[in-house]
């Protein structure tokens, strides 16, 4: 992609690594990508896929000539930060390692992880419990690599729907230039955040960085939403087509203050609208006065 042309964000999309990871970069300029993100893994499987030398060095090459210089590796969704079980918690940070490691075998720089749950415990266990896990793991982390931490919608005893959780998990860590953040809009909405508005968005994301610092916003995940404000249900919807609306999205794509920031689609693919249909509608959005 041509990255001289772009003026706003980059706008981008999940792929599929099937078959070879290399190919999720096919994928990716197949429907216009101009950022990518990936799983490196089955998300719903504890098993690594295995990764031939040949197929990372055909990934880091076909990265390179696609100009997907940060590509971001979302963790699997069995692993839990927040979980009270010692086993479970090992067993989570142990993944996380691999994913970490991953990046500097990929040379990408974000893993993405949601922030568990913590079951029965409070908000309190469930900050010290994740930042347990970062500490853990931040050996293996070479700069300028970073874990984003992503909002999640509110459901039933989960925990990490609200931005303020950020904060709390910074207070535990020993170090905190590796950490940043993820912000998912639909996960945001359906958890009662108000972005339908301009005004609405730019003021999450003023407190946002308040809390956590300016600069740790690394990503966006743009996605509307299929649940209304506060519903808690965490169903991706295509652009303009839920609850959240064009207003968000164009603000998103115009305002200079995300023009650096990446933004991935993790909107659904079904027979009429795609990735390429998405991006499409966001680079229109961009372009206009
Ligand atoms: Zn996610
Ligand atoms: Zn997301």
């Amino acid at each position: 992609m041509a990255k001289e042309n772009i003026i706003g964000p980059r706008i981008g999309a999940h792929k599929s690594i099937a078959k070879s990871i290399d190919l999720a970069v096919d994928r990716g300029i197949q429907s216009t990508c101009e950022c990518l993100q990936i799983f490196t893994r089955p998300p719903r499987r504890w098993e690594a896929t295995k990764l031939t030398p040949e197929a990372i060095q055909t990934f880091i090459e076909k990265s390179r000539m696609a100009n997907y210089y940060d590509t971001a590796i979302h963790m699997p969704y069995l692993p839990n930060l927040a979980s009270p079980d010692d086993n479970l918690f090992t067993k989570s940070v142990e993944v996380l390692t691999e994913e970490v490691e991953k990046m500097t075998l990929l040379h990408t720089p974000y893993v993405i992880t949601h922030l568990g749950s913590p079951k029965d415990h409070d908000e309190n266990f469930a900050a010290k419990r994740v930042a347990e896990a970062l500490n853990k793991v931040r050996k293996y982390i070479k700069k300028p690599s970073m874990i984003l931490l992503e909002n999640s919608t509110a459901k039933r005893k989960t925990w990490g729907n609200k931005i303020d959780h950020f904060e709390e998990i910074l207070g535990f860590v020993q170090e905190e230039h590796y950490i940043g953040v993820c912000f998912d809009t639909a996960h945001a909405f359906s958890s009662g955040y108000d972005i339908s508005t301009t005004e609405g968005l730019n003021e999450v994301i003023d407190k946002l960085e308040e809390m956590v610092g300016k600069y740790k916003l690394k990503l966006f995940h743009i996605n509307d939403s299929k649940g209304p404000l506060g519903s808690g249900i965490d169903h991706h919807e295509h652009i303009g087509k839920g609850y959240i609306g064009l207003d968000c999205f164009k603000e998103l794509m115009q305002n200079p203050r995300y023009k650096k920031i990446p933004m991935v689609l993790e909107t659904p693919k079904d027979d009429k609208i795609g990735d390429k249909q998405n991006l499409d509608l966001l680079r229109k959005l961009r372009s206009q006065n």
